[in-house]
C-alpha cells in the first residue's frame, strides 16, 4: 500500500507543484538552427520549458532541483517514426503468433516501451501491431506505465495474402477470411471501411503495406499489393478523420502508386527509382529509412534457422540495399524522417540509425534534425516537441559526448526527461 502511494505521488507531483528544475548544459543542440550552443541553463517548470538562459543559473531556493550536465551534450528527446512496440525479433517470433495471448503481448510491450524511452526516444510512431499498441499509448499517456509518447497506426492495412495480412503463411483451416475489420482490403469500398475501423479502434495514423515485405510468410518482398485507386481511397478517407498515411514499400511500382495517391511517408524505400525520388520531392513525401532493420535482417538471415526458409532469400536481397538507396535519396533532396523499424531489431538500439545515416552521407546535425523538428512537424506537434524552446514540452535528453564530434555517443544516452519528469540520470 505504501509503495502504491509513493508511486501515485510520483505521478502527481509535477502537475500539483509545477516544480522548477535547472538543467546546466555544457553543450546544447539547437535543432531549429542546427547549431551546438555552449554553457546554457534550461529552466523547466512542471511539464514545460520556461526559458533557456546563458551561463549556469544558480539558486538558493531548495525547492529548485539543479541537474549538472556541464560535461554532457543536451538535446530534445528523439522521435522514431517507425517502431513496433508489440514485438521483437527472435527465432521463436513466428511460433509466438500461436502461443501468446493479448495480455502476454501487452506485458512485453510495456517492457519494450520503457527500453525505448531509456534509449532517448521520447516519442514514437508505432506502425502496426494487433491493437495492443492503442492501449499501450493510452496507458503511457495517463501515466500508468513508463514509455515514450506513442502515435499508433493500430493494425496495418494489407490486401489478401499481402505483407500485413495477419494470416499469411497459416495452415488453410486457420486462415479464415479476414476483411476490412481485420485490416485486409480488396476494393475501394473495403479500403474506406478499413480506415474507418482503424479510427474507431483508436488509431492516430494509417499504415498500409504497399508492396510485399521481408518478414511475411510470402514469396515476393517487393511486388505491388494495392491498386492506386485503393490507396487513393485510403488517403482521402484518412483525411476525413485527420489522419495521414504511411506506406511500407520496397518495390518501386507499389511505392510510386502510393506517392501518387498521396501518402505522407514511405517506409524503407528500398528499390526507389530516381523518378519516384523526384515525385516524392514534388509531393513533399518523406522517406523513413529504417537502415538498421535492413542490416539486421541481412545478418539474421545468415544464421541457421533464424527465419523460416521463405524469408531468407528476401532478407538477403532487400536488407543490404536500404542504406545505399537512402544515401541516394538524401543527396537528391528527398525529405527524410528518422525512423528505424525497431522490433525487426532489438528495441533500444534505435539510435544506431544515426550512425548508418551518417555513413551514407547525411551530416549528423541533419540526422538529428530529422529525428526532432522534422518528425515533430509530421506528427503535428512542432509547437510542442522536437526543439528546446520556451513553452515546449520538457522532452530533454543528454549524451555522454557531443554527437557532432563523435557520432557513436548516440548509443550513450545518460539522461532522459519526458514532460518534466526525469526517467534516467542524476
Ligand atoms: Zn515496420
Amino acid at each position: 500500500m505504501k509503495k502504491l502511494l509513493l508511486f501515485a505521488s510520483f505521478l502527481i507531483t509535477p502537475i500539483l507543484f509545477s516544480q522548477e528544475t535547472y538543467i546546466h548544459c555544457g553543450k546544447l543542440i539547437d535543432t531549429r538552427n542546427g547549431k551546438v550552443l555552449t554553457n546554457k541553463t534550461i529552466v523547466v517548470s512542471g511539464k514545460s520549458i520556461k526559458s533557456i538562459d546563458d551561463g549556469f543559473l544558480n539558486t538558493t531556493d531548495s525547492t529548485i532541483k539543479v541537474i549538472d550536465l556541464k560535461s554532457k551534450t543536451v538535446m530534445p528527446g528523439w522521435i522514431d517514426m517507425h517502431v513496433h512496440l508489440e514485438s521483437e525479433t527472435s527465432p521463436t517470433a513466428y511460433l509466438e503468433e500461436f502461443t501468446l495471448n493479448e495480455a502476454d503481448v501487452a506485458y512485453n510491450a510495456e517492457v519494450l516501451a520503457k527500453i525505448t524511452l531509456m534509449a532517448g526516444f521520447t516519442t514514437v510512431r508505432d506502425l502496426g501491431g494487433s491493437g495492443v499498441n492503442v492501449s499501450l499509448r493510452n496507458a503511457i499517456r495517463s501515466g500508468k506505465i513508463v514509455g515514450p509518447r506513442v502515435f499508433t497506426a493500430e493494425k496495418s492495412l494489407a490486401s489478401t495474402g499481402g505483407h500485413a495480412d495477419p494470416t499469411s503463411g497459416y495452415r488453410k483451416d486457420l486462415m479464415g477470411n479476414p476483411g476490412p475489420k481485420e485490416g485486409v482490403v480488396n476494393s475501394v469500398e473495403d479500403a474506406k471501411q478499413a480506415v474507418r475501423q482503424r479510427y474507431k479502434n483508436g488509431a492516430d495514423w494509417i499504415k498500409i503495406t504497399a508492396t510485399g515485405g521481408v518478414l511475411s510468410m510470402a514469396k515476393s518482398g517487393s511486388n505491388p499489393q494495392f491498386t492506386e485507386e485503393e490507396i487513393a481511397a485510403i488517403v482521402s478517407t484518412a483525411k476525413d478523420y485527420n489522419m495521414k498515411v504511411a506506406a511500407h514499400a520496397h518495390g518501386d511500382e507499389g511505392m510510386q502508386r502510393a506517392v501518387r495517391a498521396g501518402v505522407k511517408t514511405i517506409e524503407h524505400g528500398t528499390e526507389m527509382s530516381e523518378v519516384t525520388m523526384d515525385l516524392m520531392i514534388k509531393n513533399n513525401a518523406y522517406l523513413v529509412p529504417t537502415i538498421t532493420a535492413g542490416k539486421t535482417v541481412a545478418e539474421n538471415a545468415l544464421k541457421a534457422d533464424y527465419y523460416p526458409a521463405i524469408i531468407v532469400p528476401k532478407a538477403l536481397a532487400i536488407g543490404p540495399k536500404i542504406q545505399a538507396t537512402f544515401g541516394k535519396a538524401y543527396k537528391r533532396g528527398v525529405p527524410i524522417a528518422f525512423g528505424t523499424d525497431a522490433g525487426v531489431f532489438e528495441h533500444g538500439l534505435n539510435a544506431k540509425e544515426f550512425i548508418y545515416m551518417v555513413e551514407a552521407g547525411m551530416p549528423i546535425m541533419k540526422a538529428i534534425q530529422s529525428a526532432t523538428i522534422t518528425n515533430a512537424f509530421l506528427l503535428d506537434m512542432d509547437k510542442q516537441i522536437g526543439s528546446i524552446e520556451p513553452g515546449f514540452l520538457a522532452d530533454i535528453i543528454a549524451t555522454e559526448l557531443d554527437p557532432t564530434q563523435d557520432v557513436n555517443t548516440v548509443l550513450k544516452v545518460i539522461f532522459v526527461m519526458k514532460e518534466g519528469v526525469i526517467y534516467k540520470g542524476n
